[in-house]
């Protein structure tokens, strides 16, 4: 295939090939949902149980992403949109890397989560709705940013100034105010389990 002038040389080692040799499938597994739902917290501790496991893992969130590669990038509409393009580009070469990515973003419109999906034509995306109401994620508030939203130090913030629309149809919902962390990462085992991401096959 040639694009732009980029040749893929089918003499390239291919996903599946990576995916055979450890042993497992690779893919993008997006925890959506409001800031302090847990989407971070649920991610590694997946992570850590997979990682003890043998299996190849990496989580993406706002600290690792925000801070270097779109450190650049503001909350304007425009720079979500390109902050997203690079997580999903970034991600696709993770996974065709052999990695299962855990992407803990907010991405609040349906719209770009469709994206991601469309991107990753399907076979290999799972969307996982961390839930938890805007009332306790505010008490939570581990990072103090609610505050700040409130107070209008920060604008164009989630569930306070910029509006959060619930997944449609993710793969699974994560109540966080009723499942506990243990729970939820063995809701999150039985996913990755059902959809064969944990063997090679
Ligand atoms: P997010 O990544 O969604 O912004 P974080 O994981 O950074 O959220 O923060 C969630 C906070 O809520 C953490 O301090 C975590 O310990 C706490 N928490 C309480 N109960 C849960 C739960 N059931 N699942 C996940 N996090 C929880």
């Amino acid at each position: 295939m040639e694009k732009n002038n980029v040749i893929w040389d089918d003499r390239y080692v291919k996903r599946q090939e990576r995916n055979r040799l450890y042993n497992h499938k690779s893919g993008f597994v997006l925890f959506t949902g409001l800031s302090a739902s847990g989407k971070s917290t649920i991610a590694h501790h997946v992570e850590r149980k997979l990682f003890n496991d043998g299996i190849c893992t990496y989580v993406l969130d706002g600290d690792n992403i925000r801070h270097g590669l779109n450190t650049n990038l503001s909350f304007s509409r425009e720079d979500r949109k390109e902050n997203l393009r690079r997580i999903v580009e970034v991600s696709k070469l993770f996974v065709d890397a052999g990695i299962i990515v855990f992407g803990a973003f907010i991405f609040p419109y349906i719209e770009d989560r469709e994206y991601i999906r469309e991107r990753f034509e399907g076979d290999n995306f799972l969307e996982i709705y961390v839930k938890c109401s805007i009332e306790l994620c505010e008490q939570r508030d581990p990072k103090g940013q609610y505050q700040k939203a409130r107070a209008g130090i920060i604008k164009n913030y989630t569930g306070i100034s910029s509006p959060y629309e619930e997944p449609r149809k993710p793969d699974i919902i994560i109540d966080t105010e009723k499942t506990d962390i243990e729970n939820a990462v063995q809701m999150v085992m039985a996913l990755l389990t059902e959809r064969k991401i944990l063997s090679a096959g």
